[in-house]
């Protein structure tokens, strides 16, 4: 009965109170993942007695230095060794665990990286330790250590009293003077595979009663590049979303990664050079509050992973479902065009860096990047369908992003998508808007356009919109008048 209440209370109770890092942080070296070729030989030479006195633990940050540390400090200290493991359980172990053993000091470099804080190691190291067998001192970050602390570590690295052990912990070995390297036994930790990660991230959900689909796993894995901690804080902010079910998407929404669908539908769209639906999508990214450099970014780094699969390579950061879609687009796209679209797409996301007014360059860009692909087809003679018509010209549009903004158009436009009239929009970009007399507004058409739009203009609720949005622009009663519209 006991044993129940205690296990609920860990499992699942606690679980809004104990961030997991915390609650699932190593504590034997069995636990600590992607590391066995460290804690093996850690472990061998604490069961034969010939544990080192200084230890380097170099390695990329989340990858299991400090944590290793700390379970090498109980170990050479637990009252009840069991293979090489720290129990955990008896004083020691517990005092440890819980930070109040003062034979044990952790000490971050970074900020106290002065010759004072090593001198105080340095007389301290005198003493026998208090209870425990050894004084172990964990430092971290240890290349931060001024050149004086270094000389003064040196000192006592060069004869260390039988009862100290020192593990050194870093992510940059190389800033570290060989005289110290030297006298260090020194174990590179790797950074942890995305499958080790998985593992691991599927395990915490279980004892902790969460459900979380497999591709949120691949998710969380791919975001935390290597570093395990990065991966279980990341679970953790789902977790306390109040998720029941943790799916790729919730993910997304919290890491501010864009929606697969709406990358995927763009990427196809694009493709398929539907203005239309660019236009819309790219409205309902921009009111998501999505961050539309970071959509870019990933639609780029999908588009290449459409062309991979054209030239028939495997890609494997994908689900089945997922796969299946982008190897349908790239069925029916041609290696040319895809090449064309990701040079494109990387132009538009450095014009982006400059701009105050992302959101416009977004969406015009993606708009003429179809038109342009247009025009290029058109002088193809090998290209027999068009998807779109060429009624307007794309230098047009080019104008239109680098107009004054003072300039009527782009009001008018403005004016539009703010009233979300995004299909009245779309028709207007490749017109000219200018003022004549007598309060009348001339929207001029340059060439034939599709019958589509066409009908779409000639709608009294299409007429409406423009006349509203050109009178709140102007500040005065106007009329609207379509210029040759053909
Ligand atoms: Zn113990």
């Amino acid at each position: 009965m006991y044993l129940t209440v205690l296990f609920l209370y860990n499992g699942v109770r606690s679980l809004s109170y104990i961030a997991l890092y915390r609650k699932f942080r190593p504590i034997k070296f069995s636990d600590v993942v992607g590391q066995e070729h460290i804690t093996k030989t850690i472990r061998n030479q604490i069961i034969n007695n010939r544990v080192g006195h200084a230890y380097l633990f170099s390695g990329g940050r989340g990858s299991g230095k400090t944590s290793t540390a700390k379970i090498l400090a109980r170990a050479v200290n637990c009252e009840h060794l069991v293979d090489g493991e720290p129990c955990n359980e008896c004083e020691i172990c517990r005092q440890a665990i819980e930070g109040s053993l003062i034979d044990i000091t952790e000490m971050d470099a970074a900020s106290n990286n002065g010759v004072d804080n090593i001198r105080d190691i340095r007389e301290e190291v005198e003493f026998i330790p208090t209870k425990a067998k050894y004084r172990v001192y964990i430092i971290d970050e240890v290349h931060m250590l001024s050149t004086g602390a270094f000389n003064a570590l040196l000192k006592t690295l060069e004869e260390p009293p039988a009862h100290v052990i020192f593990i050194l912990a870093t992510t940059e070995p190389q800033k570290l003077p060989t005289t110290i390297l030297s006298r260090c036994q020194r174990f590179d930790f790797k950074r942890i595979s995305q499958n080790d990660i998985v593992k691991r991230l599927k395990y915490i959900c279980d004892e902790s009663n969460v459900n979380i689909e497999e591709n949120a796993l691949k998710m969380i894995s791919n975001l935390a590049d290597g570093a395990m901690r990065d991966a279980i804080s990341i679970l953790d902010r789902c977790i306390s979303e109040d998720n029941e079910n943790i799916t790729e998407n919730v993910v997304r929404e919290l890491t501010g990664v864009p929606k697969f669908e709406y990358l995927i539908e763009m990427s196809e769209m694009i493709l398929d050079k539907n203005i239309e639906k660019i236009v819309e999508l790219s409205e309902k990214i921009i009111v998501d509050g999505k961050d539309i450099n970071v959509f870019l970014w990933e639609l780029i780094k999908m588009m290449r992973d459409i062309l991979m699969l054209k030239a028939k390579c495997a890609i494997t950061s994908y689900a089945e479902d997922e796969l299946a879609k982008l190897q349908m687009i790239a069925d029916k796209s041609t290696k040319e065009d895809v090449a064309y679209v990701i040079t494109e797409l990387s132009n538009l996301e450095s014009k982006m860096k400059w701009s105050s007014e992302q959101g416009i360059i977004f969406e015009t860009g993606l708009i003429k990047i179809c038109l342009d692909e247009d025009k290029k087809a058109e002088n193809n003679s090998t290209r027999v369908e068009k998807k779109m018509p060429i009624n307007t010209q794309a230098k047009q549009l080019d104008t239109f992003v680098n107009e004054d903004k003072e300039g009527l158009k782009y009001k008018v436009l403005t004016k539009l998508k703010e009233n979300g009239k995004i299909v009245v929009y779309s028709k207007l970009i490749n017109t000219k808007i200018e003022k004549g007399q007598d309060n009348l507004v001339h929207i001029i058409f340059d060439g034939q356009v599709d019958a589509f739009t066409k009908a779409t203009l000639q709608k009294d609720e299409t007429k409406i919109a423009i006349k509203e949005a050109v009178i709140s622009v102007c500040g005065e009663d106007v009329s609207v008048k379509y210029d040759n519209l053909k």
